[in-house]
């Protein structure tokens, strides 16, 4: 059995074989940039008008004659000379010679032109080309999360396609004798299923499109053959149940069957200890305990961060955050707990309901606390280090 630290360690030095491919930025949100991008052109490409107003070639005189207009995508190329004023428009055309657009509520208007009733400084409400950046600058690097800034800004430069790390294909196996499909009354012993859709939404949330749904019951034969299917579909496989050392659970010898390497097997942690993670050339597997709070702490603590460095972010686990435990807390376990609590203004509280097998708090908690295994004792308003569920950073 390993630390949580150790099993972290091994999370953050396994190396990943990145896919990059290239998308249509319409599909980028949410994927990392595998390459730095240079501007194509200057931004703005000619002197725009920033303010609705009149442009001038700046004096000392507060009165000019109107001579023309130039509004937004007007393409004509307009000489002003010296006490001329042309009519203009936020985003139009600056004409060549004039040097500053006078906003038009600091103008008055007369038979002959306008008169400036406050002159702003010289150069004033004039975009010059190149302001936001220049033709060849590096705008966006490596390794930058695409939002919505990120390809607005892409589009305004004209780039319609970008390289993006490609996220992973996910296999979900479920095993266990035990498990219902919905749709009918449960039968005597069994349970509704429900890790497969909870893992799909949880992989849903954090980017994964691609997702298959397997199932096998608890024999060797059915294990192994379940396991080879979704080695066929899956980058990464999330096997739920069937990883204890139960009569009825084959997980393990049917990953050795399916020549897939123990990177490591059971954690001194709760819940989830009997986890396992491996890999098979560059397919990475873990078996998550069945027990449903076991599998989604597992998830968001060791499945997340592979499939967030597969997917090239760089910072790939869950944020943490820092917050003052409303209530004492004794450790009696000698393990490292992950206890889902309510965390608000810098507050926490463990909620009741901790045992593996329940999601009912789970459903409506916002952090998983994390107490180390060497600390037995907490006081009320000591600091604990929480797992933020409600997304990453960035
Ligand atoms: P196992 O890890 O297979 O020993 O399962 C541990 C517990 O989790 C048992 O009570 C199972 O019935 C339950 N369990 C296993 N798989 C699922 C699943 N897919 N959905 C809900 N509960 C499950
Ligand atoms: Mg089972």
């Amino acid at each position: 059995m390993i630390s949580v630290q150790q099993a972290l360690h091994i999370i953050d030095t396994t190396k990943i074989v990145h896919h990059i491919k290239k998308v249509k930025i319409s599909k980028s949100l949410g994927f990392i940039l595998a390459e730095d991008i240079l501007a194509p052109i200057n931004m703005p490409s000619f002197r725009q008008s920033a303010m609705d107003g009149y442009a001038i070639i700046w004096s000392d005189n507060t009165d000019y004659k109107v001579t023309e207009e130039s509004k937004a995508g007007d393409a004509k190329h307009i000489t002003l000379q010296p006490l001329e004023a042309v009519r203009i428009f936020t985003g139009a055309k600056v004409p060549d010679t004039a040097d500053t657009v006078v906003m038009q509520e600091h103008v008055s208007k007369h038979a002959d032109g306008i008169r400036i009733i406050k002159m702003p400084r010289q150069g004033a409400n004039v975009r010059p080309v190149g302001e936001q950046v220049h033709a060849g600058d590096k705008v966006l690097t490596e390794g930058t999360r695409l939002n919505e800034a990120a390809i607005g800004f892409l589009a305004g430069l004209g780039i319609s396609k970008i390289a993006v790390y490609n996220t992973p294909k996910v296999s979900v196996l479920v095993t266990g004798n035990e498990l219902q499909t919905h749709g009918k009354p449960l039968k005597d012993g069994a349970i509704y299923e429900s890790n497969s859709v909870m893992l799909k939404m949880a992989l849903q949330r954090f980017g994964i499109k691609k997702i298959k749904i397997f199932k096998a019951k608890d024999t060797l034969k059915a294990t192994n053959k379940a396991i080879k299917k979704a080695l066929d579909y899956g980058d990464i496989l999330l096997i739920s149940g069937g990883i204890s050392v139960g009569d009825y659970d084959f997980v393990k010898e049917a990953l050795d069957y399916n020549h897939v390497n123990e990177l490591f097997y059971k954690i001194n942690q709760k819940p989830g200890k009997p986890l396992w993670f491996g890999k098979k050339d560059q397919q990475f597997v873990f078996a998550l305990p069945g027990n449903p709070a076991s599998a989604l702490t597992a998830f968001y603590v060791y499945v997340l961060p592979i499939l967030k460095k597969y997917s090239g972010f760089s910072d790939y686990h869950l944020p943490r955050l820092q917050a003052k435990l409303n209530s004492a807390f004794k450790n009696t376990t000698g393990k490292t707990l992950f206890l889902k609590g309510y965390c608000k203004d810098g507050n926490v509280g463990i909620l009741p309901s901790q045992q593996s097998s329940m999601l009912n708090t789970f459903a409506t908690s916002n952090v998983l606390v994390t107490i180390p295994e060497d600390v037995e004792n907490l006081e009320a308003q000591e600091h604990v280090t929480c797992i933020n569920l409600d997304g990453y950073g960035n």
